[in-house]
């Protein structure tokens, strides 16, 4: 590996709306190189990805191989990274792919089953390959989940909305089931009933996650991604919430975890761990 040399990047999805953000943070990154996009969307295959964006010419072409462009990459002195912001059912393979390459996968797709990820971690830790599976890449994301993990300590009742643009084919949301896994295992159980609960519409107090926690999802037009963590107690309520008004607001996440990426052997789950 030759030290200060940029870190090659690969972004697969690179034409949706997360993918177009990142090729322009890495493309304005001096420490990384873009070296490969990959999307499916058929117009766009085989137009340089910085038009596409909007950011000027990359000479990088969008392509729809990506196991060609990971065996490019894989020629590269430094061994890259390959972010990935494309579908649930297609993040799985992609993540095995790059790995089987040696090409690190920073995950930004949200929609891994438990298995799959552990799955991924068992095939990161043979292969000694970093991954990194980030469900939410805002630092302020990170900072609600460890406000909601300190108040879980003192109060009992508990209810998550989270809200996203109807576009999103997951529910819910990764970041919401995340926040559940970590506000879970005090060896308590939320919410303990109070009277008979009779539901007239199945599902109107949302899905049970995690140890007894309500999770409700709302998709609308004109959202982007949004969190809030209802805390209840007699003569008081807590709330906590993270609105986003623009996707820029993930990329120093992504670029903080294509960087840690470089010397990590295994898979991380959660920005929080390499923050
Ligand atoms: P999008 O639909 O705008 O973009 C997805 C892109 O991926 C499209 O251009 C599509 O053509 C491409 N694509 C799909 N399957 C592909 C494949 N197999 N190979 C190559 N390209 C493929 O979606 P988006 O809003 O950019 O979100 C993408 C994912 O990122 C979703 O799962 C979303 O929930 C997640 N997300 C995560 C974070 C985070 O912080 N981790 C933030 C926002 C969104």
């Amino acid at each position: 590996m030759t030290q200060n040399s940029p870190i090659p990047v690969v972004v697969v999805g690179a034409a949706g709306k997360m993918g177009r953000e990142v090729v322009k943070a890495v493309a304005a990154a001096p420490d990384m190189t873009l070296i490969g996009a990959v999307d499916r969307a058929p117009e766009l295959v085989g137009q340089d990805v910085g038009e596409v964006v909007g950011c000027g010419p990359l000479e990088v072409p969008i392509l729809d191989q990506l196991e060609a462009t990971l065996a490019m990459a894989a020629q590269e002195r430094q061994l890259g990274v390959m972010v990935d912001f494309t579908h649930p059912s297609s993040v799985y393979e992609n993540a095995r792919s790059a790995i089987a390459y040696g090409i690190r996968p920073a995950i930004g797709t949200t929609g891994l089953s438990e298995e799959q990820v552990r799955e991924l971690a068992e095939f990161a830790d043979k292969a000694s390959t970093g991954c990194a599976i980030i469900p939410n890449f805002s630092i302020g994301m990170v900072l609600l989940q460890q406000a909601a993990v300190q108040a879980s300590q003192y109060f009992d009742h508990v209810e998550i909305i989270e809200l996203h643009h109807n576009q999103k084919a997951d529910a819910p949301s990764g970041t919401a089931l995340q926040t559940v896994q970590l506000m879970s295992g005090l060896g308590k159980t939320f919410n303990p009933a109070q009277v008979e609960e009779k539901e007239l519409i199945p599902g109107a107090r949302g899905s049970l996650a995690g140890d007894n926690i309500n999770v409700h999802s709302i998709r609308l037009p004109g959202l982007i991604a949004h969190q809030e963590v209802i805390f209840g107690a007699p003569g008081q309520i807590y709330t906590l919430r993270h609105d986003t008004s623009d996707r820029a607001c993930y990329m120093p996440g992504v670029l903080l975890t294509i960087r840690k990426l470089i010397d990590l052997k295994c898979l991380v789950y959660g920005l929080e761990k390499l923050l």
